[in-house]
């Protein structure tokens, strides 16, 4: 991940920092200054804030963790000003295990709470006893312990919002996906997720221009900060849509989709003194002797048979065996494993042991991008 540098690495996953985070920092000194707030105050001011984050740093290990018993590793949990991320490998399809990865960060942040809380509780009678809003010489310490457990509650309740790709939209979607098919039940989360999205949006817009707040059940949801956050959602719901689309059009697809039968065929017996054409650096000419397959030619392979120039030479002493036989039934997602597995650049592909064409990995890559890209699974 551009911009971000790693702080941490505990039980394996970095944990890094994105660099706009400074600005929070700066923002939070800011605000404390032009409020007149004593230097003490200030750096409490960036102390809470930086509880806030090792709080949400803490649900996302939630996450993480869960995930891992499932066999889903973590590439790193990566800290913006709008809050964590953990990027896992992939979201397991299992309704249940998506659920599970899902509810454990929020159920971290209500573990924090009800700590948080328990001991406030504990200790607040020997304040009392004590006359004295002194404990252990911290003041006040009472208020701040309340203030990160509220936080906690808070964080919670936002991300149980059923805003996929948020928490609580991965618990709608898996729930849906139990009747619906991960598919559709992707495009309804998401379409639930993005609706979320612009709204926040909206009424972040709405407050700016008309300089209204807008309230939902007593709650300001116009919002600097939750402005960018629906807008985050929205894209981010987009995506994942996409993504799951092309995924089961990947793994349903044939290869006899994107099978080329546009292809160029030779006896491998020709001469190279005899071949005058140009192969370009992704092109690649079979090679046959008696109708079958023996070989590719590559333009390479084709520039150091003529470099030598020897005489008497045939295509067949220049071909390269780097290929292996495709059958068009194969799915598009197992030939794209098999082309960045081995590296091939051009593979013969058959339909029922006849010849009908060939696959490329420019062709392949051509109609990943023609869609959308499948990329991490963000949390
Ligand atoms: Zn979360």
């Amino acid at each position: 991940m551009k911009g971000a540098f790693q702080l941490v690495r505990v039980a394996g996953i970095p944990v890094r920092i994105h660099w706009s985070f400074g600005i929070l920092i700066l923002w939070v000194v800011y605000t404390a200054i032009s409020f007149d707030l004593s230097w003490q105050a200030t750096l409490m001011s960036v102390a809470i804030v930086l509880t806030i984050f090792l709080c949400v740093v803490l649900h996302e290990y939630g996450h993480a963790l869960t995930a891992k018993r499932f066999g889903v590793s973590t590439k790193d949990i990566i800290l913006y000003p709008i809050g964590g991320i953990a990027r896992l490998d992939f979201i397991p399809e299992n309704p249940r295990q998506e659920i599970l990865i899902a509810i454990a960060g929020p159920a971290v942040n209500l573990v924090i709470a009800v700590v948080l809380l328990s001991i406030t509780m504990l200790f607040t009678p020997y304040w009392v006893d004590l006359g004295s809003r002194q404990f252990w010489g911290l003041d006040y310490a009472q208020p701040i312990v309340i203030i990160i457990a509220k936080i906690n509650l808070i964080l919670l309740a936002f991300n149980m919002v059923p805003a996929f790709p948020m928490d609580g939209g991965r618990v709608l979607r898996a729930l849906l996906s139990i009747r619906l098919g991960r598919v559709r039940a992707t495009s309804y989360a998401g379409m639930i997720g993005q609706a979320i999205g612009l709204f926040l949006f909206g009424a972040g817009a709405f407050e700016l221009i008309f300089g209204k707040a807008v309230f939902i059940g007593g709650v300001q949801v116009s919002d600097f900060v939750l402005t960018i956050i629906g807008l985050f959602i929205y894209f981010a719901a987009r995506r994942e849509i996409r993504a799951v689309r092309l995924k089961h059009l990947l793994e349903t697809g044939t290869v006899t989709e994107v099978v080329d039968h546009d292809f160029n065929i030779m006896s491998a017996n020709t001469f190279v003194r005899d071949f005058d054409r140009e192969l370009s650096a992704d092109n690649g000419i079979l090679l046959e002797i008696d109708d079958k397959i023996v070989g590719i030619l590559f333009s390479e392979l084709l520039k150091e048979a003529r470099s030598k120039s020897q005489p008497e030479a045939r295509l067949v002493d220049y071909m390269s065996d780097f290929y292996q036989n495709i059958d068009t039934s194969l799915s598009i997602s197992a030939a794209i494993h098999i082309f960045n597995q081995k590296g091939y650049r051009i593979c013969p592909v058959y339909d029922k042991q006849k010849l009908s064409g060939i696959l490329s990995r420019k062709r392949l890559l051509a109609f990943i991008s023609g869609k959308d890209a499948p990329r991490a699974r963000e949390q």
